[in-house]
């Protein structure tokens, strides 16, 4: 997405990745390679799944190199923990 947003899409669900801004200077852990990357080699990331639940997940900006690094196994693990998302109402946002 131009914006910088990422979607990721299980089944009939889609879950849709924000990135924020990041605070401090620590390296981040990619939560789908679990490489260890610099500030500017990854993103911080709030999804929603349910109403007022949101989960954070840390991703190379490379997503294509991460992708292939994590592998299909990779990828499902974290499907796993965003999915399912709960349906969120208009008004509940
Ligand atoms: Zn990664």
């Amino acid at each position: 997405m131009a914006d910088g947003r990422l979607a990721l899409v299980h089944g009939d669900q889609l879950a849709e990745f924000t990135p924020l801004d990041p605070k401090g200077a620590r390296a981040l852990h990619c939560d789908l390679c679990h490489y260890t990357r610099s500030r500017s080699e990854a993103a911080l990331y709030r999804v929603h799944v349910a109403a007022r639940r949101t989960r954070y997940v840390t991703l190379c900006l490379g997503s294509a190199a991460c992708v292939t690094r994590a592998g299909e196994r990779g990828l499902l693990k974290l499907a796993e923990r965003i999915f399912p998302i709960e349906p969120i109402g208009p008004d509940e946002r």
